[in-house]
């Protein structure tokens, strides 16, 4: 569904990604995985054209994506940031219902998909539809952010260090979340994190970067059993 092809990136002189070559497989959990500036963030928002890569090309459904409408391509891609990005003067059903509204879904169609959605993260419609963000928990809001992102049933989610920012019990139960909705929509995710154990756990397959160049790219169980090089090794038990 995606693929990237010999994608480097330049900010003012300085080279964050170099040649990068990696294809993401419709229905998988694609994990990007590495330390702080290896250019997981960069090759993400690549994606939705939010970035345009100073050479190399990356195909959205075969197509490139700097010859999508950036406009429709971003309602294609739901995104769910790090920091809760959730409308503060929006409900709850507001916050949802954003992209269906802009693509001109009826009212009965978006009304029906915010409480099908809300069910689906375990908070009762009845009493969370009309709440206002600041009356939710962290965990609670990012849950909302996962749906809101699902909302319009986007052909790809990208989730960028989407849980670092909640303590370890919201974030393991919405890591299962994500494994959950996954195994239940079979829907395309690319997740970026530098935390390897998270990336072993939710990942189907994961890209491991390093200062812009994609040192192994393979299944949990291979990255485990058999890392690439030391660096791979050294990440691995770092972050476990
Ligand atoms: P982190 O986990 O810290 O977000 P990352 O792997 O996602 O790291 P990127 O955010 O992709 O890394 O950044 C890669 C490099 O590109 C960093 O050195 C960063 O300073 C640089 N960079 C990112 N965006 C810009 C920008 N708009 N202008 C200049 N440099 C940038």
């Amino acid at each position: 569904i995606i693929e990237f092809k010999n994608v480097s990136k330049e900010f003012e002189g300085n080279v964050v990604l170099k040649d990068l070559n990696l294809s993401v497989k419709k229905g998988e959990i694609f994990v990007l995985v590495g330390p702080s500036g290896s250019g997981k963030t960069t090759s993400l928002k690549m994606i939705n054209g939010l970035i345009e890569p100073t050479d190399g090309d990356i195909y959205f459904n075969e197509k490139r994506i700097k010859d999508y409408d950036i406009q429709k391509l971003r309602w294609q891609t739901g995104y769910v940031l790090q920091q809760i990005a959730l409308f503060p003067t929006m409900t709850v059903k507001e916050n949802i219902d954003v992209i269906p509204d802009m693509l001109g879904w009826d009212k009965q169609r978006r009304s029906q998909r915010v409480d099908e959605l809300l069910n689906e993260v375990d908070l009762d419609p009845e009493q969370y539809r009309d709440r206002m963000p600041s009356e939710l928990s962290g965990g609670q809001q990012q849950r909302i952010g996962i749906i809101r992102a699902l909302a319009a049933e986007p052909d790809i989610m990208l989730m960028d260090e989407p849980f670092s920012a909640l303590d370890p019990i919201s974030r393991a139960s919405l890591q299962d979340l994500v494994i959950q909705l996954h195994q239940k929509l079979g829907n395309t995710v690319v997740f970026v994190t530098h935390n390897m154990k998270e990336a072993l756990k939710v990942g189907n397959r994961i890209a491991v970067m390093h200062e812009g160049k994609l040192i192994q790219c393979d299944t949990p169980e291979e990255i485990q059993k058999h890392p690439k090089n030391q660096f791979v090794k050294d990440f691995f038990d770092e972050t476990n």
